[in-house]
């Protein structure tokens, strides 16, 4: 594994302050690094950062490191991490806000579908109010990795030969009524 040497002059601890005010991120600062939450999560062996690292990065304000990491992700918001904390810090939460962030700022990890899929399907759903599957996975494919759709090709003609997959892109009645929801969840937060 790559290690890398961090200073504290890279640090912005100003960040770390904000982003304890979040709602559901105020006991991050009480974390002791126990390491529970790394050893209960099933998804740790895959992360580049475990979840105790992504809480100690945090809460010393290495914001780059913990967004472009591919940790927060891979994470499948099982909520196990959150219920063994000794601590009772709401380690999926945490996660949650930090994907958030991680798109706001552009700073997840290039050439990585989670969060191109993430977009694509919310930029679907905000604009038609409905998922199409295809539409998404073509999206994500161009914009990730467009040579995957080599490896794709073939499942998918299947599928849409038996009638599996659908090529039209669906859209309800109204759909401008969904418009005040980003609004109305930015005025949430
Ligand atoms: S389980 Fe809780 S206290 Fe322990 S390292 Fe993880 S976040 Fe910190
Ligand atoms: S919620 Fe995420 S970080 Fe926590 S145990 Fe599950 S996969 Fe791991």
């Amino acid at each position: 594994m790559e290690r890398q040497i961090r200073y504290q002059r890279e640090a912005d601890l100003e960040w770390a302050h904000e982003f304890t005010k979040h709602p559901n991120c105020e006991r991050l600062l009480s974390c002791i690094q126990c390491g529970t939450c790394s050893g209960t999560c099933p998804l740790s062996i895959y992360m580049d950062l475990t979840p105790r690292q992504v809480m100690a990065l945090v809460r010393e304000g290495f914001r780059e490191d913990v967004l472009r990491s591919k940790t927060i992700w891979l994470c499948a918001s099982c909520y196990s991490c959150s219920v063994e904390c000794p601590q009772n810090i709401r380690i999926t939460d945490i996660m949650y806000r930090l994907k958030r962030e991680a798109i706001q700022s552009n700073l997840y990890p290039k050439r990585f579908p989670v969060p191109v899929l993430a977009q694509e399907f919310c930029e679907l759903v905000r604009r038609r109010g409905r998922n199409s599957e295809f539409w998404v996975v073509l999206r994500m494919a161009l914009r990730s990795n467009p040579l995957v759709l080599l490896n794709m090709a073939r499942t998918g003609w299947d599928l849409w030969r038996t009638g599996r997959l659908s090529l039209r892109m669906e859209r309800i009645q109204r759909v401008n009524e969904l418009q005040y929801l980003p609004t109305a969840s930015k005025e949430v937060d």
